[in-house]
């Protein structure tokens, strides 16, 4: 895969690959090329992505990973804390890098998901006293149609 800058976007900037391999080998997890690949193509794109849509980044860019090694490497990403699982409901599983907290607006028209950054107004859904136990995130899922969905066609 060719070296791209990746874009900074409300996910927060992305991890160089030294960064990304210290991250990983701090969680006991080995800095393999597929983990370092995968998390470049999620850098690179940007956005909320499946597996699949990364094994397909990764082919076209000549790359040799197989969809079962993405699944791997993302799973190893997420446990290390660098590659983050989109709450957004049943369905294709999605995958973002992990930066600054956001919620996420679902569209249940087109299913657009957009990023709501974390300080915007929601209702108090949550009573965060949780007797015990330690918070460390939290993501919301909003969902209703969006700007184009609403409009009248
Ligand atoms: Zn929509
Ligand atoms: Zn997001």
């Amino acid at each position: 895969m060719a070296q791209t800058t990746a874009h900074a976007g409300p996910a927060g900037p992305a991890l160089t690959a030294l960064q990304v391999s210290a991250a990983l080998r701090h969680e006991g997890l080995r800095a393999t090329i597929p983990r370092l690949d995968v998390y470049r193509a999620l850098a690179v794109s940007g956005g909320h992505r499946s597996a699949d849509d990364l094994a397909g980044m990764l082919a076209a860019d000549g790359g040799t990973v197989q969809r079962t090694s993405v699944y791997n490497a993302l799973r190893a990403l997420v446990d290390a804390g660098l590659v983050q699982v989109v709450q957004a409901g049943p369905g294709t599983t999605l995958y973002e890098l992990r930066g600054s907290d956001h919620h996420h607006f679902l569209c249940r028209d087109c299913g657009t998901i957009t990023d709501v950054p974390a300080g915007s107004e929601v209702p108090p859904l949550l009573d965060m006293n949780i007797p015990g136990a330690r918070v460390d995130s939290a993501q919301v899922v909003l969902r209703g149609l969006c700007a184009d969905c609403l409009e009248p066609h």
